[in-house]
């Protein structure tokens, strides 16, 4: 499970220009109105091989009314959820009152947080520092979050010690360890055939991406052992003894909860009640069709006979967690409410992070034809960009189409965990590249030459050119549209990577 990192301070210190540094996502407004950008927000970060998720919470001021004393509780709740908080300061403005009040705060619950005096550019950053020590919150790291000055020192003093708690932080980046290939002798070699040596954490990294340490352990994507070097044939893996997880994600009140205690209900439950924390998912091991799976219940099972149902059930955090950890989401909407943007949110979420993707469309009971007509015009509407994924308009009251959810489910994961050798992903590429050819670069083609497969669950396709970094995203999109059209992929995004030939 990643860990949740919250960004709070003022507004105006640099908190949008930090979650977007970290999150790589440029759909943020950035400028000079203080209080412009106030909407919680949620990413994955994954910067300088560090991984978590990151919350950009609404500025906090210490003196709200109103509408921004609710602004300041979402802050608030938002801190009380994350693992790490990240206290942002002006550096060029010195210690405010609101930063005192903050600072207060934070001592005050014992939140692990770390301040950070941003703007340090074109200022003498140790003096600026200095300043802010003041706080009581100890070590003051400063960084320029513009230009990304400071940010990896920082994520090193916030997360080195959080690694034990949550060894997935930090995914080990492939320095020379990365082999294209494995030789007749078992051994993995780069792509002119050479013995690929060790990157400075004693990993190599296999064809597909797994992770080969120092014991000849192949680790996939997960953390999860799945073999070892020469004695495993790499079309061996049995995605389909692994149980699969499933998580059901959804704005409060669409029926996540409704869906659950139906497919539940249908099935034997191996496993019921299971402690979880309002931010916890509890995770119920099931079986159907004589398959495993994990359900990965955000919602909170009703308990018949508990109190502690009062709890506000519905986190993003949660939800985020959630998918995170699933093979396979289901996307619950409402059907009798407009598609909105947390709807949205969700499914790009799950998208981003790899996942695949089932969509339900709750509460399919009780509508007539127009109705349903018109919902799914809209739907057709807002959700092309996840064109691939299944749609399934169900009654989880009445638990019609909720069979049908699962065979959708299997073929995503399916999607995601086929294998494709490399010499049919390079006819593809040459397809593709026959049909539409890459632009020229200053008078010169980019060059593909071959693409092999990079890893599953999300598929991942690395293609092999020369000037690779040339290539507009334009055609980038048109390359993955072409595998996932000549693959038939359904319900999972896949992605290409492109890597330079030397
Ligand atoms: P937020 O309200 O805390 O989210 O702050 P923003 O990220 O919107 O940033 C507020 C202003 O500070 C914007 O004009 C940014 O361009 C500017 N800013 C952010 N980071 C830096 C930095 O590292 N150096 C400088 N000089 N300006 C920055
Ligand atoms: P959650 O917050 O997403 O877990 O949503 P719940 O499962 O608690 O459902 C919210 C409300 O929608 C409840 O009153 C349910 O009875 C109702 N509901 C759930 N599924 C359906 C459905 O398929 N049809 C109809 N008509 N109502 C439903």
């Amino acid at each position: 499970m990643l860990p949740v990192v919250a960004l709070v301070g003022r507004p105006n210190v640099g908190k949008s220009t930090l979650f977007n540094r970290l999150t790589r996502t440029r759909d943020a407004l950035v400028a000079d109105f203080p209080g412009l950008t106030r909407d919680r927000k949620y990413g994955q970060a994954n910067y300088d091989g560090y991984q978590f998720i990151v919350v950009d919470t609404a500025g906090v001021h210490g003196d709200e009314e109103g509408i921004d004393a609710e602004m300041a509780a979402q802050s608030l709740r938002a801190i009380d959820e994350a693992d790490v908080v990240l206290f942002m300061v002006d550096a060029r403005d010195g210690i405010t009152a609101a930063d005192m009040g903050i600072a207060a705060h934070l001592r005050r619950i014992g939140k692990q947080a770390y301040v950070v005096a941003n703007k340090i550019d074109g200022i003498d950053a140790n003096a600026a520092r200095a300043d802010f020590y003041e706080l009581g919150l100890g070590e003051v790291h400063g960084i320029a979050a513009a230009h990304g000055r400071g940010v990896e020192a920082l994520l090193q003093g916030c997360f080195d010690p959080l690694l034990e708690a949550y060894p997935e932080v930090k995914i080990p980046v492939a320095a020379s360890g990365e082999a294209v290939d494995i030789d007749a002798e078992g051994n993995l070699v780069d792509a002119e055939g050479a013995l690929v040596e060790p990157d400075e954490d004693g990993n190599i990294y296999d064809p597909e991406g797994n992770i080969v340490d120092a014991d000849g352990h192949i680790i996939d994507h997960e953390g999860n052992i799945i073999g070892q070097l020469g004695t495993r044939d790499h079309d061996e893996i049995d995605y389909d003894a692994l149980p699969l997880k499933l998580a059901i994600v959804g704005r409060p009140n669409v029926g996540k909860s409704t869906l659950t205690n139906r497919i539940l209900g249908e099935e034997r439950v191996v496993v019921y009640d299971m402690p979880g924390t309002t931010r916890d998912s509890v995770y119920i091991p099931m079986e159907r069709d004589g398959r495993q799976y994990i359900l990965i219940d955000t919602a909170g099972v009703r308990r018949r006979g508990r109190i502690d149902e009062t709890v506000e059930k519905f986190s993003v955090i949660k939800t985020l967690q959630a998918i995170e950890d699933a093979n396979v989401v289901i996307a619950v909407m409402d059907a009798r409410e407009t598609v909105s943007d947390q709807d949205l949110n969700l499914i790009g979420f799950a998208l981003n992070a790899g996942r695949s993707i089932v969509i339900a469309v709750n509460k399919w009971d009780g509508l007539s034809n127009d109705q349903r007509e018109e919902i799914k015009r809209e739907l057709d509407r807002r959700l092309g960009f996840v064109d691939f994924a299944r749609v399934h308009f169900i009654s989880a009251l009445h638990g019609s189409g909720v069979g049908n959810l699962f065979e959708s489910v299997l073929e995503a994961y399916a999607s995601a965990s086929a294998r494709v050798g490399t010499a049919k992903l390079t006819r593809i590429l040459e397809a593709a590249v026959d049909d539409h050819q890459p632009p020229l670069v200053s008078g010169r083609r980019v060059k593909l030459k071959y693409a092999h497969a990079g890893g599953y669950n999300p598929p991942r396709i690395i293609v092999h050119g020369n000037q690779v970094d040339h290539l507009p995203n334009s055609y980038k999109r048109y390359l993955m549209n072409y595998f996932r059209k000549s693959l038939a992929v359904m319900g999972t995004p896949i992605k290409v990577e492109f890597k330079e030939s030397v």
